[in-house]
């Protein structure tokens, strides 16, 4: 496996002949279930919540894209540049209990997996090599699902993603023009207009963007304004409850519409070790504001996936909210 650089957009890809196979295999168990018999190889552990054993648990991917030892030297190929594939793969997984998923665990359950995202992301930030920390779950056949166990997945990587890149760009350019935050006066809009809020609770806001790539396109933001989502969670852990019901809630509105979804968290790429190349770092704690992003794959309409150059999403978020808002939910 190895990264390569795309000269003209200036994104990584990562690819390889010897890339896993990730068929699920033929195992008369899950190796994710608290009882399993044969452990999986523990990173961290979330204390137990109503009695178990732990909450949550990071553990190292068993067919990982990325390799923890080496350093990523650059190469360079005439134009083209080159990385090996040196960076961190984890399973999180979000429960001890194979059917306890984030839609129907307790928001203690909850509340436990977000603060393991926070310690794991700011674990990897301190590794010097490692530029970005990426967090998503994808739920469902059509989406990439993986694993049967309530799970997902973390990728720490010595490049920053091509559409956080966008939004680190997009953040600062604002900043520079307006010095506010895109995405505070994003809130401030929505929350004035009211045409696209699913739902408030506490500090955070679930919102259908204005602009959605696929129908029913969710997002969720805290309302302080915070870069970073594990120095969010790490020194105000008393909010991550609320983050964990909104989280809950708004999965349950997004099954009344499909199963299957895509679910990523942006946040600020890491800072502790400034780049020579890049400057997007010097504005960051101003002009960048994490969020969860929530993308829903709804059956025959899938083609705004495959058809990239222009997202086309048949529902307008004004319409795709009035559903949600009304959705039938528990708890
Ligand atoms: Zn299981
Ligand atoms: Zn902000
Ligand atoms: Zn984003």
């Amino acid at each position: 496996m190895e990264l390569r650089k795309d000269p003209i957009t200036r994104s990584w890809v990562i690819t390889g002949d010897d890339v896993p196979d990730h068929a699920p295999r033929a195992e008369p168990f899950c190796r994710f279930c608290a009882d399993a018999p044969v452990a999986p190889q523990v990173v961290s552990n979330m204390p137990g919540v109503e009695g178990a054993v732990w909450s949550a648990r990071a553990v190292v991917h068993p067919a990982p894209l990325y390799r923890i030892e080496g350093e990523p030297t650059r190469r360079g190929d005439g134009i083209y540049d080159r990385m090996s594939s040196v960076g961190a793969h984890e399973v999180l997984v979000e429960n001890p209990l194979h059917d306890r998923q984030l839609w129907n665990a307790s928001d203690a359950e909850i509340e436990q997996f977000l603060l393991l995202l926070a310690h794991r992301i700011q674990d990897l930030k301190r590794d010097a090599r490692f530029k970005y920390v990426s967090v998503f779950k994808n739920h469902g056949a059509n989406a990439g699902q993986e694993f049967e166990h309530p799970t997902s997945q973390l990728t720490a990587t010595t490049f920053v993603p091509r559409r956080v890149l966008y939004e680190l760009r997009a953040g600062r350019d604002y900043f520079k023009a307006k010095e506010r935050c895109v995405f505070c006066d994003i809130i401030s809009q929505e929350l004035q207009q009211n045409q696209r809020v699913i739902e408030v609770r506490g500090d955070f806001i679930a919102l259908c963007p204005y602009a959605p790539r696929v129908p029913y396109e969710t997002w969720i933001i805290p309302r302080t304004h915070e870069a970073a989502f594990e120095r969010f969670g790490l020194t105000r852990p008393a909010n991550m409850l609320d983050l964990a019901a909104l989280l809950r809630r708004t999965l349950q509105r997004i099954r009344t519409v499909t199963g299957e979804f895509h679910l990523v968290l942006h946040t600020s790429p890491n800072t502790l070790f400034q780049s020579k190349s890049l400057d997007y770092w010097k504005t960051i704690d101003d002009d960048y504001h994490w969020h969860i992003e929530i993308l829903p794959v709804v059956g025959g309409k899938a083609k705004s996936y495959t058809f990239k150059e222009v997202y086309y999403s048949p529902v307008t978020s004004e319409s795709a909210v009035k559903l949600l808002r009304e959705a039938r939910i528990e708890g």
